[in-house]
């Protein structure tokens, strides 16, 4: 069987469609737009098997009702959540195949309230496509979950292994850096990572993936064990940085107002 190919269809002003290729068969992870996606299978004479969806924003689901027709995909998502045309309404637990790769499925509320993940960790490297939940060097606002929520979704990311590539929905590395430098200015790793980012951008390439252990190294909010986040937190929020929780809201809330 030829290898599964991972590459981002871009959409909107920011977003990534991620488009799955084994062989002429695709597929297609938070379709906001189906414009795009109908160009690039027709680009690359693909036929679209599958199409997934990890929450109910009209930028990662607004193409999937066209797609689905046009094509006769199935399409899976959130079961806890309103998406129109699923066939396929999914939670922890269940697991999926797709071109021949199977799927796990975690749950992540926080960003919306049943915002799911999609774990491939048969893959070489493993795979996992968080839509706005765990972004690179930074996460979701929370739209409809709590602090503990998101936290609690974070730490289950982070105990995925740490060569996993992270796909998420959108290109914000270079501003979330821009956060992140704010509340770790002494990182080194996040230094490193900013300038690799900037020259990413200048040459008009994508940040994404990233990978769990470079997540762990330099994102903010997978890091409020960390005693330079949590005094961070505190200078913002006095007393903020005593526990992991309020640490975490506090650079949420930070970031919230950040310009
Ligand atoms: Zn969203």
């Amino acid at each position: 069987m030829s290898d599964l190919i991972i590459t981002p269809v871009p959409a909107f002003k920011d977003n990534y469609i991620w488009l799955l290729t084994r062989g002429n068969e695709a597929a297609v992870v938070d379709p906001g737009d189906a414009e795009p996606v109908i160009r690039a299978l027709e680009q690359q004479k693909l036929r679209l098997k599958a199409i997934l969806a990890t929450h109910h924003h009209a930028d990662h689901v607004g193409g999937l009702v066209a797609l689905k027709q046009r094509y006769s995909a199935t399409a899976y998502g959130p079961a806890r959540e309103s998406v129109a045309q699923l066939d396929h309404r999914l939670a922890a637990g269940d697991r999926i195949e797709v071109l021949g790769a199977r799927f796990d499925v975690i749950d992540i509320p926080g960003h919306t309230a049943g915002h799911i993940a999609f774990y491939a960790a048969a893959l070489k490297p493993p795979a996992l496509f968080c839509g706005d939940t765990l972004f690179a060097c930074g996460c979701g606002r929370l739209f409809e979950g709590t602090p503990e929520q998101m936290l609690a979704s974070l730490d289950a990311l982070a105990e995925l292994p740490a060569a996993t590539r992270v796909y998420c929905g959108h290109e914000y590395t270079v501003a979330n850096i821009r956060f992140a430098l704010e509340v770790e200015p002494n990182n080194r790793e996040l230094q490193t990572r900013a300038a690799m980012a900037t020259a990413m951008r200048k040459r008009g390439e994508p940040t994404l993936p990233s990978t769990i252990g470079l997540e762990l190294e330099t994102n903010p909010f997978m890091r409020c064990d960390i005693p330079a986040v949590r005094a961070a937190a505190s200078a913002i929020q006095p007393g903020a940085g005593f526990a992991r929780v309020s640490t975490f809201a506090a650079i949420r809330s930070w970031k919230d107002g950040f310009r």
